[in-house]
């Protein structure tokens, strides 16, 4: 699996690049493995060219690679939808949720946390540029939950995700990454209870390089690391 390692030295240096053009320490920005579809030796192989984190999409997938213990030496993050009738698998399991996407989800989360007696980290997911397909909050209900926060005692809440759409020319989504950084800015000007704004996780493989000239410290990387993902197998 060296073509691996040999990819994420590249994105490596195009972090490197993207965070000089605007003045940024390229240290500021993590690099999460988007590991979904990709199986444990994959896992393994990102972690050992020294990823800052791993996600994983669907429930199924953490829990099959968690048994084969493919995370070893990583923090790992939930990214995908996930159902309240699935917290239970993925609360205290994860070092941080990415994806809470609507209010009910962060209820069941608090109510799991509040049953193990701990503390989960949890990113609100804005739903950036309105779209029907996709879930998550506006940025003005994320303004207001976030105001809100001390009514979830067993949730800290550490920043803001989002999945614009699939950028298709240099640029395309820089309104949005701009958007959510002044979001994301707000917040953390407000210094709400419970809340500490760390993370901005913003950019995939087509769009990294504009997400961090907007201020993102945490791209989500799939393709650009694994290759294309097979959704199709026969
Ligand atoms: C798959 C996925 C990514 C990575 O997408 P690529 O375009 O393959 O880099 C990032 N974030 C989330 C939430 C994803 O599901």
């Amino acid at each position: 699996m060296e073509y691996i390692r040999e990819n994420v030295a590249a994105i490596r240096r195009q972090i490197a690049e993207a965070a000089y053009k605007v003045g940024r320490d390229p240290k500021e920005i993590s690099l999460c493995a988007a590991t979904k579809m990709n199986d444990a030796e994959a896992v393994r192989a990102a972690i050992a060219a020294d990823v800052d984190c791993c996600g994983e999409n669907r429930v199924q997938e953490l829990v099959a690679k968690e048994a084969q213990n493919a995370y070893q030496g990583s923090p790992v993050h939930f990214i995908g939808h996930l159902q309240t009738n699935k917290v239970r698998q993925v609360v205290g399991q994860v070092d941080l949720i990415q994806s809470v996407d609507r209010l009910r989800l962060l209820e069941a989360i608090e109510q799991e946390a509040a049953r193990q007696n701990i503390c989960q980290r949890i990113l609100l997911e804005v739903n950036i540029a309105a779209e029907a397909s996709k879930s998550g909050f506006t940025p003005a209900e994320a303004l207001e939950i976030s105001g809100k926060m001390s009514s979830y005692p067993h949730i800290k809440l550490r920043g803001l995700m989002a999945i614009p759409p699939i950028s298709r020319f240099p640029g395309e989504n820089c309104r949005f990454f701009q958007e959510m950084c002044n979001l994301f800015v707000d917040i953390r000007r407000k210094k709400y209870d419970n809340v500490d704004m760390m993370q901005l996780s913003m950019g995939m493989s087509d769009d990294f390089a504009d997400a961090i000239a907007c201020g993102s410290n945490m791209i989500r990387i799939g393709t650009a690391i694994f290759g294309p993902r097979n959704y199709h197998p026969d």
